[in-house]
């Protein structure tokens, strides 16, 4: 029966679309974990090669334990302590060391069989003598050969993925997304995932259309398959047939005239109908974006994230070089406009290696909690952005994640001030118009918005936490995914409550959250009061095309109508209402362009 079913053709899947997208390509089986030795020796000439994979694959997890061994010292957490401290003595065993590469030379084997072998062998010493009192290592040794084979062969998946590749895994993280959109990779399905976990919004970021939640994937998918990603219509095809294929090759093609026609927007002021200026800004995540502010013609940056600064870091140390290397790019590619540089944000599901010892990551050590608990981090950080501002005063903003408290939010006030003066006397030029400003994301502060506004120059909402903080979802599990409702009347009125208070005290208000790419949620939005949306640049010329189709009193009328929903059902038929009335829009607005 199964035999059966991996032959069938025509399988469609169903999950959930976190980045949308229609692709056809080739599954690539991506299954983390999983230890396959290839015992085939290798040519001679391939020797040195392997040498090398084993030596990078030490010198990568050694850098992992010893960044774990530091954090759980810090965090007094002696018990992971000792144990990285145990697992980075094997590793960096002389007798170890001298048997992988014995095996490599004389045997040809890979780096991965070399690995295996040699610890196999220490493994049934020890099992031979069980007295031994290196019985209880057992298990350490297996987990620092796993830690290695796994290495070295996720350099070697990596590298041979092809460019028609289709990723399916049971989940992703953020670094691999960035592997993958490195390696050309064309679409990911995962069985797990969230949708506005920190690897969808890299896939958005990078263009790479994504379903999650695609539950029995791993189990139907083959590696090799023809696979379709339909993000459109949240699915999968496995194994099309041809008149399957060639349908979505004309749809692939007709996506294609459409993106085509949108780009004929770009150019366009993003001002509604009835003449009102909603600034259209980028969310950055890597300097690779940076080329696409000028290119969707984002009106600056609205949301800078430096926390991809510490991707392959398990430490929290930041070099101050690369963090204003980094800055100065983005103001480099945002022309005379504004830069709004977020402070560190790791923590949650952030790219960290470090995993501490947190049953709730998300209500946890993030964010400005961390800044305010390693001072050296937020000086440092502070020091590199002013350094950069005083380069091109009057373009700076700086904004302060995960803040819950006022105090907080004082106390990074305090030390942008100090670090200023200091800049200062050391002679270094400095830009006195900085603006500060707080993340909306947890639900005290747009309770608290007016307190708030007294002490800030500007506030941005973040919409992908508010969400999870205000409905109790967590934004990375699909689990609950539709729970997970960004317009639900309850987020909604946390974020009029933020914009009425700015705007009664002149603080101006941005929304950098994903919900702002999304056309139907922009023009919720802007009916709210909303004046600044920041996004993903690639998304703008779709945003810009609904603002531009719309007027005020549409908009307004549409937020009512999501504010007044009771039920889920509700706001479905609001929206699809709206869907139906854009599309009508949308076919008067081509035959105009063919036309004229
Ligand atoms: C948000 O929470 O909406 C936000 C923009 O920040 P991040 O997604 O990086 O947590
Ligand atoms: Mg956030």
């Amino acid at each position: 029966m199964q035999e059966e079913q991996a032959h069938e053709s025509n399988i469609k899947l169903t999950g959930i679309t976190a980045v949308t997208g229609l692709v056809m390509g080739i599954a690539r089986l991506y299954t983390r974990g999983n230890i396959n030795i290839n015992p085939e020796p290798v040519e001679e000439s391939r020797l040195p090669e392997e040498k090398k994979k084993f030596e990078q694959a030490r010198m990568t997890v050694g850098m992992t334990m010893e960044r774990l061994s530091d954090f759980a010292d810090s965090r007094n957490d002696s018990d992971t302590r000792d144990i990285m401290n145990a697992h980075y003595e094997i590793l960096n065993d002389p007798e170890l060391e001298a048997m992988v590469l014995r095996l490599i030379d004389e045997k040809s084997y890979r780096a991965e069989k070399a690995i295996y072998d040699a610890f196999q062998h220490y493994i049934d010493l020890i099992k031979s003598n069980e007295k031994s009192f290196l019985v209880s290592r057992l298990a350490d040794l297996r987990d620092v050969r796993d830690r290695m084979i796994l290495n070295v062969q996720q350099l070697a998946v990596i590298a041979s993925f092809g460019k028609d590749a289709v990723m399916v895994a049971e989940d992703v993280s953020p670094i691999e997304v960035i592997t993958f959109a490195r390696n050309g990779v064309k679409g990911i399905i995962c069985t797990e995932g969230g949708l506005t976990s920190h690897a969808s919004i890299i896939a958005n970021a990078m263009g790479i259309p994504m379903i999650i939640g695609a539950k029995s994937a791993l189990r139907t998918v083959q590696d090799g398959d023809t696979i379709i990603l339909d993000g459109f219509g949240q699915s999968v095809i496995v194994r099309p047939d041809d008149e399957t294929s060639s349908s979505f090759t004309r749809v692939i093609k007709w996506q294609k005239e459409e993106e085509k026609f949108l780009r004929k927007v770009i150019d366009k002021p993003s001002e509604t109908l009835c003449g009102t200026r909603i600034h259209l800004q980028a969310n950055i995540d890597f300097e690779d974006e940076v080329l696409n502010i000028e290119k969707y013609r984002a009106e600056g940056i609205g949301l800078l994230r430096t926390d991809t600064l510490l991707m392959n870091s398990g430490s929290l140390a930041m070099d101050q070089n690369r963090q204003e290397e980094f800055c100065q790019t983005a103001y480099a590619g945002s022309g005379s406009a504004p830069v709004t540089v977020r402070l560190l944000d790791v923590g949650g599901d952030k790219l960290l290696n470090i995993k501490a010892k947190e049953a709730n990551p998300f209500l946890g050590w993030r964010g400005v909690r961390i800044l305010l608990d390693r001072r050296e981090l937020l000086q440092s950080q502070l020091e590199a952005i002013c350094r950069v501002a005083g380069r091109y005063p009057g373009r700076t903003r700086i904004l302060v994640p995960m803040i819950s408290n006022l105090d907080e939010f004082l106390e990074v006030k305090s030390e942008l001030a100090g670090i200023q003066s200091l800049l200062e006397k050391r002679g270094v030029p400095i830009d006195r118009k900085i603006k500060l400003g707080i993340m909306v994301e947890v639900p005290s502060v747009a309770i608290q918005v007016r307190m708030y506004a007294a002490h800030t120059d500007f506030f941005s909402i973040g919409t992908n936490d508010l969400t999870q903080y205000t409905l109790a979802v967590d934004r990375g599990n699909n689990l609950i995914a539709s729970l997970y409702q960004p317009l639900h009347p309850a987020v909604l009125a946390l974020i009029s409550m933020t914009v009425h208070a700015g705007s009664e005290s002149g603080v101006p208000v941005a929304v950098c959250g994903e919900l702002a790419s999304d056309p139907f949620a922009a023009l919720v939005l802007a009916g709210l009061g909303v004046r600044e949306l920041s996004m993903t640049p690639r998304l703008i010329p779709k945003v810009k095309q609904a603002v531009r189709l719309h007027d005020l009193d549409e908009m307004k009328a549409l937020s009512k109508a999501q504010m007044d929903s009771s039920t889920r059902a509700d706001r479905e038929a609001i929206h699809k209402e709206w869907q139906d009335k854009y599309e009508l829009k949308l076919k008067e607005e081509r035959s105009r362009a063919i036309t004229l």
